[in-house]
């Protein structure tokens, strides 16, 4: 079980998150909350006219939801606000639909093992509802809950 939850690429950026730190000059900063697993990040984005220009993030939690922040955040460095949420609605199905097209995720692909520990999707999703907010805006702390 664990082998098929952690794969590769979720243990190599949880050990190593990408894009691990604050941001001075970030345009937005928004924190998230996983009550259930006590998972906490603050996602810093800074946005150029309608482009991702830079996304970091600093926080504590489990293994899924700091490698999930790290390739969140590679995956929307340097996307259009559209191309960011379109991943983001594609990595959602992967991991809340039974037949989800996982065609173009890349590595993010890794965590539709996660779909079978429904526990862990809040763990796996939790950046991603964090950087919806960000992108539109708000700066409201985000909870899972
Ligand atoms: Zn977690």
């Amino acid at each position: 079980m664990l082998n098929d939850l952690y794969q590769e690429v979720i243990i190599d950026h949880s050990r190593r998150p990408r894009n691990f730190r604050s941001m001075d000059d970030a345009t937005r900063r928004v924190e998230g909350y996983n009550p259930l697993c006590g998972d906490k990040l603050a996602l810093y984005v800074r946005m150029d006219q309608d482009v991702v220009a830079d996304i970091s993030f600093v926080g504590s939690g489990c293994a899924i939801s700091t490698a999930s922040a790290s390739l969140m955040t590679e995956s929307v460095k340097g996307k259009t606000r559209a191309e960011a949420e379109a991943i983001l609605e594609r990595f959602h199905d992967l991991l809340t639909k039974d037949r989800p097209a996982a065609g173009g995720l890349g590595k993010l692909a890794a965590f539709s093992g996660v779909r079978e520990f429904p526990a862990r999707v809040k763990c796996a999703t939790l950046a991603w509802h964090t950087l919806r907010s960000a992108l539109e805006g708000s700066s409201e702390v985000v909870s899972t809950e």
